[in-house]
């Protein structure tokens, strides 16, 4: 039976990889911050089952302390400041965390347990304003936030692990993922929550295109890039690329209602058939730089790895819309 450890364990993928991978029969033990309230929620069904060890990746003393008390087999490395929004908010901090925590982690699977395999999850924020249409693994990054930059250092680094230090090192270049479980301020569930509530939605930049799938099924070709025999780098994605405003137009289908645009650009107003205001553009959701087209090319993880999504746009705003999660 193999040990896991999963940093970011009680995040949107934390929890979806912790269900799979006991499902699967590994011991899953799970960095957790402490918090001053409960922030269990996303790991209710499988708290009894799994580990949790409190530490930080900011404290490597801290994982030190867990590298000597478990034999780890996997690391999964899915702790991260992740809101692109805010990395311009905390800068300094996202990269603390995100660059410079994934380094802390693997100098300590370096020094203390090299036989390690190690999952990092890098994203397609590193292709920022694309090179190429679609992106795939060797298409030229380009980030446009400090997030974007932040992981660009940390898929460096783990690239620079494997080939320096032999450590089996995988990027997962996952493109933008949701599910139920996905964090309140991100766009899509934002829209999902508004819709829900009946609540007037508030967003920035409509028009940006994003490679949406879904969140259950990108954790298990993280499993899938640790039990490769070599290390290698994953773009992961469904290939299709969506508007917000779409986003937003087929989330409200969802309802029985339609939505109606006027005006243009900033002026946009969404109304629904009846006349009801549903959403306002607002000038603090847009962002400083933004990366205005993401659609990757998951090939190499179809032929390499036999993965490939099955869930896609309309079916993944239809398991949001109806989750009680
Ligand atoms: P979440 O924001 O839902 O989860 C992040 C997790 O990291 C939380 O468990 C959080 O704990 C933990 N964390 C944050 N800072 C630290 C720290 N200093 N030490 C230890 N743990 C910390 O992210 P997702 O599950 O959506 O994403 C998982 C990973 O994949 C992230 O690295 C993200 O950047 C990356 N990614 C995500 C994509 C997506 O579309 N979801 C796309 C591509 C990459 P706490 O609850 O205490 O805050
Ligand atoms: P990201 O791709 O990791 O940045 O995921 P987000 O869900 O945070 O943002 C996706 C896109 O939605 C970006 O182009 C944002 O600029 C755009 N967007 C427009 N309005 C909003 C908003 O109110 N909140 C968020 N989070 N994003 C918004």
């Amino acid at each position: 039976m193999k040990t896991t450890l999963i940093t970011g364990i009680n995040g949107q993928d934390g929890s979806y990889l912790a269900e799979y991978l006991l499902s699967l029969g590994y011991t899953v033990i799970g960095l957790l911050r402490r918090s001053s309230s409960p922030n269990l929620k996303r790991i209710g069904k499988v708290i009894d089952k799994i580990t949790l060890e409190y530490g930080d990746l900011l404290d490597e003393v801290s994982l030190q302390r867990i590298f000597k008390k478990y034999p780890i087999d996997e690391v999964y490395n899915l702790a991260a400041q992740s809101f692109v929004g805010l990395s311009w908010e905390q800068p300094i901090y996202t990269s603390d965390v995100n660059a410079m925590g994934t380094l802390k982690l693997l100098e300590v699977i370096r020094t203390t347990s090299p036989k390690t395999k190690f999952y990092q999850a890098s994203t397609s924020e590193m292709f920022g304003m694309v090179q190429e249409v679609p992106q795939n693994e060797n298409t030229p990054f380009y980030p446009r936030s400090p997030y974007g930059v932040s992981k660009l250092y940390a898929h460096w680094m783990s690239v620079n692990y494997r080939e320096s230090y032999n450590i089996f090192a995988c990027s997962g270049i996952l493109f933008n993922h949701e599910s139920p479980r996905r964090g309140n301020e991100f766009v899509t569930k934002k829209i999902i929550n508004a819709i829900k509530k009946n609540e007037i939605l508030r967003l920035g930049n409509i028009y940006s295109k994003r490679d949406w799938g879904y969140a259950q099924e990108y954790v298990e070709v993280m499993y899938k890039m640790l039990q490769q025999n070599t290390p290698e780098d994953f773009v992961i994605a469904t290939g299709e690329t969506h508007t917000i405003k779409e986003f937003v137009e087929t989330a409200f289908a969802f309802t029985g209602e339609e939505i109606h645009f006027e005006g243009k650009d900033l002026d946009e107003k969404g109304y629904t058939k009846s006349g009801r205001l549903v959403l306002e553009i607002d000038q603090q959701f847009y962002r400083p730089a933004e990366v205005n087209l993401l659609v990757g090319d998951a090939s190499k993880a179809k032929r390499l790895l036999n993965w490939e999504p099955k869930v896609k746009f309309n079916e993944l705003i239809e398991i949001m819309m109806k989750s009680d999660e």
